[in-house]
C-alpha cells in the first residue's frame, strides 16, 4: 500500500513537471502552508475554505475513526493541485468537484490533483475519505494535543496544530470557515462539539450527534468530546443557549462553577462588547484526560472542574481569540494577553486584587511563590516569541497583559474599556496581528503617545527600569 503511493507521488510530480513545460497549463499548485514563522507547514495557498462537512464514525473501544470530509473551499488562484494537512490516517480517496482527484502524501501533506483545473475565484468541494487510529501530537512545548483517548472515550483539543490529527483540512487561525460536525459512537456514549446540538439519533445500536458551527471558526478551536457526559441546557437571561456537559465524576465538583456562566457571560459581554457566537457551555472531563485547558469555540474545556478565574479567562478567549483570531502563532499574545487581563478584571470587579496590584506583584517578583517563575516573564517580549516552544510561555500571558494594563494607566479606565470592546467588534471573526493593534490604539487616542510601552513593554527584551 505504502508503495504504490509513493510511485503515485512520483508520477504526479513527473506529470506537474512535463505539463508546466508544455505551455498549455495555467493553474500552479498551491503553497504547502501559509508562512507562519513558526509552524511554516500549517494552513495551506491557494484557496479560502468557507464550511467543512465533518461525518465522522468513532469507536472508543478500537480507538478506531472512519472519516469523510466535504470542505467547500474557494481558489485564489488558478491551481493544478492543492494541499490539505492531515497526520496519520489513510486516505482511501479524494474527489473533486464529484470527480476522483489524485493525491499523495508527504509528512502532514496531502497533495490533491484535481481531475479539472481550479480558477481562480472558483468555489469547489473536495471530499476525503479516510480512516485509522488518530494519533496524539507532542508539541514543541512538550504538551499533547490532537487526539488524546480518555478515560472512557476520547477528545480532539488543536492548539496549535493538532486538529490535523482528525480531519485534513487547513490546520492554520488565519484560515476560518463554518463546520457541520456529525460523529457516529456505540450507543450509550455522548458526543460533545462546538456550536449547537442540532440532532440526536440512534439506530442500530449507533448514535449519531449532530453539531452546527455557524459562525467562523479557526480548527485550533474546534474540539469533539467523546465520553460518558451529564449535559444540562439553559438559556442566560436574554436568551442566549447554554450547553454544559460533565463527566460524572466532576459533576459535584463542577455544579456552583457552571452556575455562574450566565454572570460571566454577562459581566464579559459589559467589558468586551456583543458575544461573537450563538451558544455557550462548558466541556468538563476528568481531570487525567488532558494537561490544561483550552477555549474550544462556544464552550471551552476543561480536564477537572476549573476555578471561576480561569472559567473567565477562557470564556474571554471566546471575543479574544476565537473571534479576533491571530493571524499567526507570533501573535497568540492578542489571545492570552487578553485572558489574563480578563482574570485580572474580574477579580478587581470581584472585590479581590485590583489590576494595578496584580501588575506589581509581577513587576516587583513577587506574584508567584517561586523566584524562577517570577523571572521567567521577562525571558522575551510577549510579541515575538523566540520559537514555537514558547508560543504558550508566561511572558506571552502575563507580560502581555501588563502592555494592556500600561495602556489602561495611559488613556484612563473609560476609555480603556471602549478600547476592549472597540478592539473585538473591528475584527469580529476574522484575524489581526500586534502591527494591527498598535495602529488601532494609536487611532483611538492620537493625542497620547505609546511609543515606550510599544518599545520596553511590547518588543523590548527584559523587565523595563520602571514600572
Ligand atoms: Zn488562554
Amino acid at each position: 500500500m505504502r508503495t504504490t503511493r509513493l510511485l503515485v507521488a512520483a508520477a504526479t510530480v513527473t506529470a506537474l513537471a512535463a505539463c508546466s513545460g508544455g505551455g498549455s497549463v495555467e493553474g500552479t499548485p498551491g503553497s504547502s502552508g501559509v508562512r507562519d514563522p513558526y509552524f511554516p507547514k500549517a494552513g495551506n495557498g491557494g484557496y479560502d475554505i468557507g464550511h467543512y462537512d465533518l461525518a465522522l464514525a468513532y469507536d472508543p473501544d478500537a480507538g478506531h475513526l472512519d472519516g469523510t470530509a466535504t470542505i467547500t473551499a474557494r481558489a485564489t488562484q488558478d491551481l493544478s493541485a492543492f494541499n490539505l494537512d492531515l497526520k496519520g490516517l489513510d486516505v482511501a480517496d479524494v474527489a473533486v468537484e464529484g470527480r476522483a482527484a489524485r493525491f499523495n502524501r508527504a509528512g502532514q501533506e496531502l497533495t490533491v490533483r484535481p481531475a479539472d483545473e481550479l480558477r481562480d475565484g472558483e468555489t469547489f468541494r473536495v471530499t476525503v475519505r479516510y480512516s485509522g487510529e488518530p494519533v496524539t501530537v507532542t508539541d514543541p512545548d512538550g504538551s499533547e494535543e490532537g487526539w488524546l483517548t480518555t478515560e472512557d472515550g476520547a477528545v480532539g483539543l488543536g492548539q496549535p496544530t493538532g486538529s490535523m490529527a482528525w480531519f485534513p483540512g487547513s490546520h492554520h487561525p488565519s484560515d476560518k470557515a463554518a463546520y457541520d460536525l456529525a460523529v457516529t459512537v456505540p450507543e450509550g456514549f455522548g458526543v460533545v462539539s462546538n456550536g449547537e446540538l442540532t440532532d440526536e439519533r440512534t439506530r442500530g445500536g449507533r448514535t449519531t450527534f449532530t453539531w452546527r458551527t455557524a459562525e467562523p471558526m479557526s480548527s485550533h478551536v474546534v474540539t469533539v468530546a467523546v465520553g460518558d457526559w451529564e449535559t444540562d441546557r439553559s438559556t442566560t437571561d436574554d436568551g442566549l443557549p447554554v450547553y454544559t456537559a460533565v463527566d460524572p465524576r466532576q459533576a459535584d465538583a463542577s455544579r456552583e462553577v457552571l452556575g455562574r456562566i450566565p454572570e460571566v457571560m454577562e459581566w464579559a459581554r459589559e467589558n468586551f462588547g456583543p458575544y461573537p457566537f450563538s451558544s455557550t457551555g462548558a466541556i468538563v472531563d476528568r481531570v487525567e484526560d488532558a494537561g490544561y485547558a483550552l477555549e474550544t469555540q462556544n464552550r471551552p474545556y476543561f480536564p477537572g472542574a476549573p476555578d471561576t478565574v480561569l472559567l473567565v479567562h477562557e470564556l474571554a478567549h471566546q471575543w479574544y481569540g476565537n473571534s479576533v483570531s491571530p493571524k499567526s502563532w507570533r501573535d497568540m499574545w492578542l489571545s492570552e494577553g487578553f485572558a489574563t487581563y480578563a482574570e485580572w478584571l474580574w477579580e478587581e470587579d470581584e472585590g479581590g486584587d485590583t489590576a494595578q496590584e496584580t501588575f506589581d506583584a509581577l513587576y516587583e517578583g513577587s506574584y508567584y511563590p517561586d523566584e524562577d517563575a517570577n523571572d521567567s516573564i521577562w525571558a522575551f517580549p510577549p510579541a515575538d516569541p523566540p520559537d514555537a516552544e514558547r508560543i504558550s510561555a508566561s511572558p506571552v500571558y502575563q507580560r502581555g497583559a501588563m502592555v494592556l494594563h500600561k495602556i489602561r494607566e495611559t488613556v484612563g479606565d473609560d476609555a480603556f474599556l471602549d478600547l476592549l470592546r472597540g478592539w473585538s467588534g473591528a475584527h469580529r471573526h476574522g484575524n489581526a496581528d500586534t502591527a494591527d493593534f498598535t495602529a488601532y490604539v494609536e487611532k483611538s487616542a492620537p493625542d497620547e503617545d505609546f511609543t515606550r510601552i510599544w518599545e520596553d513593554w511590547l518588543y523590548g527584551d527584559g523587565r523595563p527600569d520602571s514600572p
